[in-house]
C-alpha cells in the first residue's frame, strides 16, 4: 500500500523584505509578498522524493487566510497531490497551542478517509519562529516525533520503518523509528525542486479544499484563535543598533602572534582589568 504523507506549509511574509518602522518599530508588512516558508519546502521536497520512490500520495495542509491558498497552489506545482486549506474566522489570532490543536484536528480528518503514515513540517517558520507547531501536532496526535532532520536515511513502507539522522548539539544522532511519525526537516537538507510544465498546469487548474472549523473536524471552539491562545505577543521591536563599529587591524608585514600580540595590547588599553579578570 502507497504511503500517504500530509506537508504542513505556512504562508509567510518574504522576511527579506520586511522592515521595522523606524517610530513605532513594528514590522511593515505592507506590500510584502508572501511566500512558503522556506523549511517548509525542505520538508515538502522529502516528500516529493518518497512520492518518486514509493508513488506516496502527498496532500499538502496550511492554517490560514483565504490567500494562502496560492501557497498551496505552489506546492502542487511541484507535485504535491492534493491541498487543503483550513480557513475560518474562529482561527484568527492562534498561537502555538491553537494551531497545533487545529491542524492536528484537520489531519485526523484527513486520515479518516485515508490513514496518514508521516507528517512532514518545516524545522520552524520565518514568522513566528518557534518550532513548537511540529512538536505539538506529534504530542496531539500520538506520533514518534523527529525533528531537526538533516538525511532520511531509509524508509520502509512494507516494515514500516524509517532512518533518519537528526543534528543535535555537538554530533548527529541515527534514529530508527516504526511509522507514523512526523518529521521536522533541518535547512540544506535538500534543494527544491524546479516546477515541471504539466504540474504548473495542474497547479492554475486545481482547487484547493477550503475548510472551515466543521469541515476539520473542530468541535471545541474554546481551543482554536484567540480564545485558545494562552501566548500572546505583546511588543515586537528592533534591536538597538551597536554604537561600536568594527575595526579592521592591518596585518600587512606581521606574523599572526604579533597580530594577536597588538590586538591584546589594544584590548588591554582599553579595559585595565581584563588581564587580571582572564588570567587565573
Ligand atoms: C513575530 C511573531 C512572533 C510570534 N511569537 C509567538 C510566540 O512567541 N508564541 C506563540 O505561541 N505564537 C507566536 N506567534 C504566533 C505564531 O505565528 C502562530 O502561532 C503560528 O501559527 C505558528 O507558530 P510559528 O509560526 O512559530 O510556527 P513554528 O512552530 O515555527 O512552525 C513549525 C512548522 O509547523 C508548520 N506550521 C506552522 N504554522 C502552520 C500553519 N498555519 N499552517 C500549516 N503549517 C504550519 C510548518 O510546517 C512549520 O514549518 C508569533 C507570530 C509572529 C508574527
Amino acid at each position: 500500500m502507497s504511503l500517504h504523507i500530509v506537508a504542513c506549509i505556512k504562508q509567510v511574509p518574504d522576511s527579506s523584505q520586511i522592515r521595522v518602522h523606524p517610530v513605532t518599530n513594528t514590522i511593515m508588512r505592507q506590500g510584502v509578498p508572501a511566500v512558503v516558508n522556506p523549511f517548509d519546502l525542505v520538508s515538502l521536497e522529502e516528500a516529493l522524493r518518497l512520492k518518486d520512490r514509493f508513488g506516496a500520495h502527498v496532500t499538502v495542509l496550511s492554517m490560514g487566510p483565504k490567500m494562502a491558498a496560492e501557497a498551496l497552489k505552489k506546492c502542487i506545482s511541484y507535485g504535491a497531490d492534493d491541498a487543503i486549506l483550513i480557513t475560518d474566522r474562529v482561527f484568527a489570532g492562534s498561537d502555538t497551542l491553537a494551531t497545533s490543536y487545529a491542524l492536528s484536528s484537520a489531519i485526523r480528518t484527513i486520515a479518516a478517509s485515508r490513514p496518514v503514515d508521516m507528517v512532514f513540517c518545516g524545522k520552524q517558520t520565518i514568522d513566528g519562529d518557534t518550532a513548537q507547531v511540529g512538536p505539538g501536532i506529534a504530542r496531539r496526535l500520538g506520533l514518534q516525533q523527529l525533528t531537526y532532520v538533516s538525511r532520511i536515511e531509509s524508509v520502509d513502507p512494507v516494515a514500516r520503518e524509517i532512518v533518519v539522522h537528526r543534528r543535535a548539539e555537538g554530533g548527529v544522532q541515527v534514529l530508527q523509528s516504526r511509522l507514523p511519525c512526523l518529521v521536522t526537516m533541518m535547512e540544506g537538507a535538500n534543494t527544491i525542486r524546479f516546477a515541471g510544465m504539466d504540474d504548473m498546469f495542474r497547479a492554475a487548474r486545481c482547487e484547493v479544499q477550503e475548510w472551515d472549523h466543521k469541515a476539520a473536524g473542530i468541535t471545541e471552539l474554546a481551543r482554536c484563535g484567540l480564545k485558545g491562545s494562552p501566548t500572546v505577543v505583546k511588543k515586537v521591536f528592533a534591536p538597538q543598533p551597536r554604537a561600536n563599529k568594527a575595526e579592521i587591524i592591518d596585518t600587512a608585514g606581521r606574523s599572526a602572534r604579533e597580530s594577536v600580540q597588538a590586538l591584546l595590547e589594544r584590548l588591554g588599553s582599553r579595559h585595565p582589568g581584563l588581564e587580571a579578570e582572564a588570567l587565573p
